[in-house]
């Protein structure tokens, strides 16, 4: 009947008929559900530890009840539950409801079988789709109920500390007839509702979706199923008339975002990835184009020792193309503060195992969630087989929109990747009408591109996909109005970006995240253990290297390096690294640090046991001396501390070879000694012959002059080493972010608890100590060295913290006048404005102000001259007209409030320098001050001093040196060029080596191939910023 419609009213009484609030009684929603039924029997025992399953049904289990409440948080409960079908339920469809606030996992004949979570909307596990008399209709299932949340247990907000005290309710567990007729309607209206309300007023499909859902209602006597039906037929009439070929095409792809620890321990993580994983494989069951893209290999590795029968499960939808590994990395990493190296390993570890597990490697790199990507990471991942590269956090920019959603993204070396943001910006979509119009509405890239991706299902506690999620995009499959909306594979989506790529724009350099910023700072000892632990590492490879080379019978230790670099990697996170998590996760990563501390210690002391036997063993009648190993492809002439026979520390002044030894006796004597003197204003001034400092008694900076241009570093009237705090409240991620405004509250630290004291008097090192008071409760006690023949000034600093959000921080006023400062990233470095015009500047720049990351450098050059900061540990940096700053503390409240009180120790240093940076060795210089000389005690006192390896260009800085992969007859070496220029460089080696090839990041031979050995050793052409990887096989 044809009738005059009021659209509000029309809309109103679809949403009533849906409401699961209102008219339940009489409305289709009140419908969904039909018999209930209460359990035989629950019974639990409850547990502080997460056991497996075969200890936990061994239990005792106490009677329970729906009621009661268990507790406290991260405790684990394990449910039985014996339940009993009602027979005359045949024929119909019966769930397993549960809903309780924790996140539970079914078990079943002693397998996980499915995730039950409220906030994932998984609140029961289907029986059976249609009760037959043949089944049984008596079962027992365990449920295991963590006590946390979706997203832990923050006391009052999501993100505050976790409440240790929580109590987490059963509320309902029953069993239930399921009627599946009554969901598909209200699916179908759910649908249809949203088209009108969505698509608006001037569309006419808006008012055919509506006025059929209102004819659907007509239609629809709730009581009596026989008409649904014809219901159906109405909608399916309207989801069935098909878009023109010009329709924009969204690619869903299942995906469940699984941090790999953030609110919750490492531990918790392992069960998320099981309840989530065994979720989805249950939906791919059931819809067999379901595919669901999974990153992390370390979660697929836990999943693999913890779950072997849900691991074997997941192996074989791997199989049949559903369940699709991405990314190619151990975990999502954070994007921004891990070294070249090791964003290698986490491909390298990364590919490796999706090669060994699942046959192939990945050919997307995946990083949803991360707060930034370095400008490096193009060049890495190429190198590491992947071209494409999926994200989309740059939707959370402060200020700027990013320009693209389809694009090439240049890396400083030139390498590109096609990169696609999810237009939609978020990866935990829910199959909405909403959203999908949102990916179209929202795409950057419009005329150039008409597809774009869509993740759907729950995410960052985990969660994935569900039904009804799938149910409403088979709806929009191809429907008038509405993008088209399929199920893609990673691989279907590239590829058809790839065929579109011609008219695709090209975004050169870092993808800056103008949020987040204070992730440079936070928890400074998990930054410390990162910087240090890397540096372990690096040691233990070279060192391990040079010795299975030297002596044959020494075994490389590849195994337990693999675990070591796992454990680094692992804290690499993107929550753990940048210090966004709770207390219980920063004290599991500074426990794996300390692991590889102790673990790298002893390998490294194996390596050079091999490597250096002789020179070791005591011998009679020889004299005792020392032998002092460099890690670093350069000649070092340093000063060194040794302990005498007399278990006295004496220093010395040696030179050691490139990536070799010395055995050092009789020290070398300094071109010139370091003076210290004090004057009578009770400022100190220190010169080595290189440079020549004043300090005042605060420990102010008044001077620092090159010695031989006498060439001033501080401006008249500045202090340099000046200390400064800072109010630290930002809007509400407290861990995360650093405010603009948090500068306008700059106060200089300036109460003295000890005035400046000679502590060396000269010599070899000369040094100078003093005390301050910072804030109200914290104080900082800093000594500051000069070496002889050393070309920075040294500022070793602790600092006993006890601040409640306050930020400190150390600047450095130079008079160097630059638009630009230098920043080290990853194998390289690049430029970011002292200034800002435009409203990227502002961000990008300003934020320079606030804090930008850095690895081991930031350097402010004009023509001639040049002013570098070096830091042993540290990552938020800032160059703001001519100050230079280091970001040193921070005292964030959430997700942690312990973070950052306490006892921390650093080191920075100053160098200035005539030329360029580069011309002037800063870059040699922070890895010198990052990688102390090894010095060991050794008796015999002749051996000529000894250099595995040196390469013939400053430009050109050999990084790694390792055991191939799978070869132990062959070397892996990696070499990057540090100037930004074009340079051929030598390789030299005083190993035999019988072949060496050029091979890519996974160790795999490239098309170049074969390398000439010659009298110099390998030649080696670089552009710049280039990383080269060479397998050199050694001859037995
Ligand atoms: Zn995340």
């Amino acid at each position: 009947m044809a009738a005059l419609k009021h659209r509000r009213t029309a809309l109103e009484r679809v949403e009533k008929f849906l409401s699961d609030t209102y008219f339940t009684d009489c409305n289709l929603r009140g419908r969904l559900f039909g018999d209930r039924c209460p359990l035989a029997s629950l019974s639990c025992f409850q547990t502080p530890r997460r056991i497996p399953y075969d200890e936990a049904v061994r239990q005792e289990f106490r009677p329970a009840q729906v009621g009661d409440s268990f507790g406290p948080t991260w405790q684990t409960c394990w449910f039985k539950v014996e339940l009993s079908i009602p027979p005359e339920w045949a024929g119909r469809e019966v769930h397993f409801v549960w809903e309780s606030d924790g996140e539970g996992m079914v078990w079943r004949d002693a397998q996980p079988i499915q995730g039950l979570t409220k906030e994932g909307e998984k609140n029961s596990y289907i029986l059976t789709r249609t009760l037959k008399k043949s089944e049984p209709h008596s079962l027992t299932l365990y449920v295991e109920l963590a006590c946390n949340g979706l997203f832990g247990a923050g006391k009052g907000s999501m993100i505050a500390p976790p409440d240790p005290d929580r109590r987490f309710t059963l509320s309902k567990a029953e069993l239930v007839v399921f009627n599946r007729d009554v969901y598909e309607l209200l699916v179908d209206l759910e649908v249809l509702l949203d088209m009108a309300r969505l698509l608006g007023e001037e569309s006419q499909r808006s008012f055919q979706a509506l006025y059929t859902a209102n004819q659907m209602v007509n239609v629809c006597d709730v009581a009596d199923p026989s008409t649904f039906p014809a219901a159906r037929g109405l909608a399916a009439a309207v989801f069935g008339q098909r878009n023109g070929e010009s329709q924009h095409t969204v690619h869903a792809l299942g995906h469940c975002h699984i941090d790999s620890a953030w609110l919750w321990p490492y531990e918790e993580t392992i069960r998320k990835c099981a309840r989530s994983w065994a979720t989805v494989l249950g939906l791919m069951e059931c819809n067999p184009e379901l595919i669901f893209a999974c990153s992390q290999a370390q979660q697929l590795e836990w999943v693999r020792s913890w779950y072997p029968g849900l691991y074997a499960r997941i192996q074989d939808f791997v199989a049949k193309g559903q369940f699709v590994p991405v990314g190619g990395t151990w975990v999502e990493m954070d994007g921004n503060l891990p070294s070249g190296e090791s964003m290698v390993r986490q491909f390298l570890q990364g590919q490796r195992f999706f090669q060994q597990q699942f046959g192939h490697t990945c050919s997307e790199f995946w990083l949803p969630d991360t707060f930034g990507y370095s400008a490096q990471l193009p060049q890495l991942m190429r190198g590491c087989g992947i071209r494409r590269f999926l994200t989309q956090k740059l939707s959370w920019n402060l200020v700027n929109s990013f320009p693209h959603h389809t694009f090439f993204w240049e890396g400083i070396d030139g390498s590109r990747v096609l990169t696609h943001f999810p237009p939609g910006d978020s990866y935990g979509m829910q199959g909405r009408v909403e959203e999908v119009l949102k990916t179209v509405k929202n795409n950057k890239d419009k005329g150039r591109v008409n597809h774009s991706a869509f993740l759907f299902g729950f995410g960052d506690g985990g969660g994935g996909p569900t039904q009804k999620m799938l149910d409403r995009m088979k709806r929009m499959n191809d429907t008038d109005g509405l993008p088209r909306v399929q199920i893609s594979t990673p691989d279907q989506l590239f590829s058809v970006l790839e065929q579109e790529s011609s008219q695709l724009c090209t975004w050169v350099g870092e993808l800056f995240l103008e949020l987040h910023n204070g992730t440079y700072t936070t928890q400074a000892q998990i930054k410390k253990g990162n910087r240090e632990c890397e540096r372990i590492l690096h040691d233990v490879e070279v060192l391990s290297s040079l010795a299975v080379a030297q002596a044959s019978a020494f075994q490389y230790p590849a195994s337990q390096l693999q675990h070591l670099w796992r454990l680094l990697l692992l804290n690499q996170f993107h929550d753990v690294l940048p210090g966004s998590c709770i207390q219980l996760v920063v004290e599991d990563a500074l426990q794996y640090y300390t692991e590889i501390r102790r673990a790298g210690a002893r390998l490294q002391e194996e390596a050079v046991q091999a490597l250096c036997r002789e020179l070791l063993q005591p011998q009679a009648g020889s004299a005792q001396s020392s032998l002092v190993l460099n890690t670093l492809p350069w000649e070092r002439t340093e000063v060194i501390c040794r302990t005498g026979p007399d278990g006295r520390d004496t220093l010395a002044l040696v030179t050691v070879p490139s990536m070799g030894y010395a055995l050092v006796r009789e020290p070398l004597l300094p071109p010139q000694p370091v003076t210290v003197r004090k004057q009578e204003d009770g400022s100190i001034t220190m010169e080595n012959g290189v440079i020549s400092v004043c300090l005042d008694m605060m420990g102010h900076l008044t001077s620092l002059q090159l010695v031989g241009s006498q060439r001033e570093s501080v401006p008249a009237g500045c202090y340099a080493n000046q200390f400064a705090l800072f109010d630290d409240v930002p809007l509400y991620w407290d861990a995360w972010d650093v405010m603009d405004y948090h500068l306008e509250t700059r106060k200089p630290v300036r109460r003295l608890l000890k005035p400046l004291e000679v502590s060396l008097a000269g010599g070899l090192r000369g040094s100078a100590s003093f005390s301050l008071q910072v804030g109200e409760g914290s104080s900082l006690t800093q000594e500051v060295i000069l070496d002889a023949s050393c070309p920075y000034l040294r500022f070793l600093t602790q600092v006993e913290w006890k601040e409640a959000h306050k930020f400190l921080k150390v600047e450095f006023p130079v008079r160097v006048r630059s638009t630009n400062a230098t920043y080290e990233i990853q194998f390289g470095h690049l430029q970011r404005p002292t200034h800002w015009n435009t409203s990227w500047d502002w961000a990008r720049f300003e934020l320079s102000l606030l804090q930008v990351w850095a690895h081991k450098w930031v350097d402010l050059s004009e023509h001639g001259f040049g002013v570098a900061l070096l830091n042993d540990c540290k990552y938020g940096a800032s160059a703001h007209g001519n100050v230079l700053s280091l970001s040193l503390l921070r005292a964030p409240k959430s997700p942690d409030a312990t973070a950052d009180i306490g006892h921390h120790q650093f080191t920075y240093a100053v160098m200035p320098h005539l030329g360029s940076f580069q011309d002037a060795g800063v870059i040699q210089r922070a890895y010198d001050l990052n990688f102390p000389l090894h010095v060991v005690p050794a008796s015999c006192a002749q051996c000529p001093a000894w250099s595995a390896f040196s390469v013939s260009s400053p430009a050109v800085v050999l990084e790694a040196v390792k055991q191939a992969e799978d070869r132990p007859g062959a070397l892996l070496v990696r070499l990057y060029e540090a100037h930004g220029s074009t340079v051929d460089a030598w390789l030299q080696t005083s190993f035999s080596v019988q072949e060496a090839m050029l091979c890519d990041l996974l160790e795999q031979p490239t098309a170049e191939g074969h390398l000439p050995l010659e009298q110099q050793g390998v030649r080696l052409s670089f552009t710049p910023f280039r990383v080269l990887s060479v397998l050199l096989v050694l001859r037995q």
